[in-house]
């Protein structure tokens, strides 16, 4: 199988998150995607929610897609953990199956400071999501999606909903209700 992987804090989930893992699942062919939500520890300074809320977010934004599901892997460690212990972990999982890590152009960008840097490559494929073919870097061993990107980032609708502007659209219409619902990102 080819096996999508997709990290992120999805605090809270959007569009931009849904249209990047499905735009990957349809241009690289994979059998299905899978979800990790980032620990973000409680001593570090908060901007925004839970993990349990983040968690409640993401099970309502991917239900409705049957080739994506969530691993509470990194979650469950209750402790920072770095993508190559996830990959790792992942390749014990699926140890005849090929994984395909997908991070858009910011994490890209830093990928050099990441933890094992140089032997990530050894455990999953990595997929740049390009938009306008703008990275004229990519080279082996990345792999370089040309797709759209739904322009959105949790960041922007942190921002909007302390000052109370329209997000709906952003977002799946649960997420939004679950924010409504329990009140999150108004301060
Ligand atoms: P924040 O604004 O809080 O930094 P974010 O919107 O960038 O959050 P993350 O949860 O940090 O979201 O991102 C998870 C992954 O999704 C990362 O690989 C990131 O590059 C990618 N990503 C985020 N937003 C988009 C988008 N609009 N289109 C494509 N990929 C995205």
């Amino acid at each position: 199988m080819k096996i999508g992987v997709f990290g992120g804090t999805f605090d809270p989930v959007h569009n931009g998150h849904i249209n990047a893992f499905a735009e990957t699942y349809i241009g690289l062919e994979l059998d299905k995607v899978i979800i990790v939500p980032t620990f973000i520890s409680p001593f570090k300074k908060k901007t925004g929610s839970t993990d349990r809320h983040r968690l409640n977010m993401l099970k309502r934004a991917v239900k409705n897609y049957d080739f994506a599901e969530i691993d509470t892997f990194e979650l469950d460690q209750q402790t920072v953990t770095y993508t190559f212990d996830t990959l790792k972990y992942l390749k014990e999982k699926y140890p005849d199956d090929e994984l395909y890590f997908i991070i858009g152009t910011d994490h890209f960008i830093t990928f050099d400071k990441w933890a094992n840097a140089d032997k990530l490559h050894d455990l999953a494929k990595f997929v740049v999501l390009d938009r306008n073919d703008e990275l004229y870097n990519v080279k082996a061993p990345f792999i370089k999606l040309n797709t759209n990107i739904v322009e959105v980032s949790s960041t922007l609708i942190r921002e909007r909903l302390k000052t109370n502007t329209e997000v709906r659209h952003l977002m799946h219409e649960e997420v939004y209700g679950y924010i409504k619902e329990q009140r999150l990102y108004e301060t």
